[in-house]
C-alpha cells in the first residue's frame, strides 16, 4: 500500500542546491573583492589580505543578498564605504557598485561556461513533481530565473521567490525566513507542512526561524558541523542520501512533531 505523502510542499534554494552555481558565484566575489582589496592597498595603504572561501566567503557572502553580502564582508574588514544604490555603476565604491561589478564577472562565466546541475536534485524534483507536491524555489539570486531557464527547470516550480521579487516585495534577505514563508504564502502552503533545503548557513538559519516541518541542510563544502549549529534538522552531502520522496516522508515524519508550535499565515 502506497504511504501517505505527510508534506505539501519543499522549497528548494537554486545556488549549490539545484545548480552548481554556487561556485560560480564564489570565484566572481574573490575576483572582485581581491581587485578591490589590492586597489585599497595602493590607495590607503591598507595590506593586502586575499579573500578566502573559508573564512570570507561561507560566513559573510553565502546565500545572503548581493549588495548585503558585500556590506557584511566589508564590516568584518572594518571597512566602511557607502551603501549606495542598486543603480550604482560597477566602477561605484559602494557596497552596491561593487556587487555590481561581482554580477558582471558572474554573468561573464555563465555565458562562457554554462550551468552545471546536481542531478539527483533534479531527480527528486521531477519524483516530487510527479507526486503532486508543490515546488518552490526560493533564492536571494537576482539571476535565478535566468539560471533555471538555462538548465530547463523553470516550469517545475509553482512559485519562484528570488533576488528579484524580494526587491519588489521589500523581503528582509537570509538569514531572515521572508522568502521561504513568502514561497509558502504564495502556494497556499502552512510552513509547518513545507520542507526548506538549504546548502548555505544564513539559509538553514532563515529556514529555522521560519519554524518549518523540517530543514534539510546540504553541506557542500565539507561543512556540516556549522549547518547544523546553523539549526539544520539534518545535513546531508547531497540528497542521494535521502532515498527520494519514500526517505523524505520519513525524514518529515522524524522531525517535524518535534518542531515548536508555531503561528502560520495559511490557515
Ligand atoms: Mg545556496
Amino acid at each position: 500500500m502506497k504511504k501517505k505523502v505527510l508534506f505539501d510542499a519543499v522549497i528548494f534554494d537554486l545556488d549549490g542546491v539545484i545548480t552548481k552555481t554556487a561556485v560560480v558565484h564564489a570565484r566572481a566575489w574573490k575576483k572582485m573583492f581581491d581587485d578591490y582589496l589590492h586597489k585599497r592597498e595602493a590607495e590607503h595603504g591598507e595590506k593586502f589580505v586575499e579573500f578566502t572561501h573559508a573564512g570570507d566567503y561561507l560566513p559573510y557572502i553565502d546565500g545572503r543578498p548581493r549588495y548585503k553580502g558585500v556590506e557584511s564582508f566589508l564590516k568584518s574588514k572594518d571597512i566602511n564605504i557607502p551603501f549606495g544604490e542598486p543603480s550604482d555603476t560597477p566602477d561605484s565604491e559602494t557596497c552596491c557598485g561593487l556587487g555590481n561589478q561581482k554580477n558582471i564577472a558572474f554573468n561573464e562565466v555563465l555565458d562562457t561556461e554554462g550551468v552545471e546541475v546536481y542531478p539527483s536534485t533534479v531527480s527528486l524534483i521531477h519524483e516530487l513533481k510527479n507526486a503532486g507536491i508543490k515546488l518552490g524555489v526560493a533564492s536571494s539570486s537576482k539571476n535565478c530565473k535566468q539560471v533555471l531557464e538555462k538548465v530547463n527547470l523553470l516550469n517545475l516550480f509553482d512559485t519562484r521567490i528570488d533576488g528579484v521579487v524580494s526587491a519588489e516585495k521589500g523581503l528582509n534577505g537570509k538569514p531572515e525566513p521572508d522568502i521561504f514563508t513568502t514561497a509558502c504564502d504564495q502556494l497556499g502552503v502552512k510552513y509547518a507542512n513545507a520542507i526548506v533545503v538549504e546548502d548555505a548557513v544564513s539559509g538553514v538559519q532563515a529556514g529555522k526561524k521560519g519554524n518549518f516541518g523540517l530543514t534539510i541542510g546540504i553541506a557542500r563544502e565539507n561543512n556540516k558541523k556549522e549547518l547544523t549549529d546553523a539549526g539544520a534538522d539534518i545535513v546531508v552531502e547531497d540528497l542521494e542520501d535521502i532515498m527520494g520522496l519514500g526517505g523524505l516522508n520519513s525524514l518529515f515524519n522524524q522531525f517535524s512533531a518535534k518542531q515548536p508550535i508555531r503561528s502560520a499565515k495559511c490557515e
